[in-house]
């Protein structure tokens, strides 16, 4: 019998039905190619530039992978709202909450490269007072906040 090879990272139902959810959506074709992109940014707790993800792509499929077509899905994955890209880092991560569609922020560690999205319509109301005062049409919105989170903060300070 053949040994089995894992194609793709495991995918937790949720996040499965999330991706075909948006894909319905926008009327795009959810492919085990793109599903698999998505399930690695997913099995990883920091987001991963492109050339990571080719990496580990090509690790966990036991093949070459043209970059291409890895931006490719990546801008696909992008488009339907399940990645964000951290535009200071150049790399991707998956969204936290792809359920509704929203502007991006993010708040990254610069000692543990830890990335928390968090979502403020508080804030998201004042750029586009900003932006409207200055008549501004903003194409996206995304702030990214540098600096020690959490846990990093507090062994800074011992
Ligand atoms: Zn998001
Ligand atoms: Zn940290």
């Amino acid at each position: 019998m053949a040994r089995r090879i894992a194609r793709a990272a495991p995918l937790a139902a949720k996040w499965r039905k999330f991706a075909e959810e948006r894909c319905a959506e926008k009327g795009e074709r959810l492919t085990p190619a793109r599903l698999a992109v998505y399930a690695e940014l997913l099995a990883h707790n920091q987001p991963l530039s492109a050339y990571e993800l080719i990496a580990v792509l090509e690790q966990r499929q036991e093949r070459k992978i043209a970059p291409l077509t890895v931006y490719r899905h990546l801008d696909f994955l992008m488009r339907t709202g399940l990645v964000h890209r951290l535009q200071s880092a150049h790399t991707y991560l998956p969204c936290d909450h792809p359920d509704h569609a929203h502007e991006s922020q993010f708040l990254l560690c610069s000692s543990c490269g830890h990335v928390d999205e968090v979502e403020s319509r508080g804030l998201e109301t004042l750029l586009s007072q900003i932006a409207d005062e200055h008549g501004f049409r903003p194409d996206n919105a995304v702030v990214e906040i540098r600096g020690l989170c959490g846990s990093c903060a507090v062994s800074a300070q011992t």
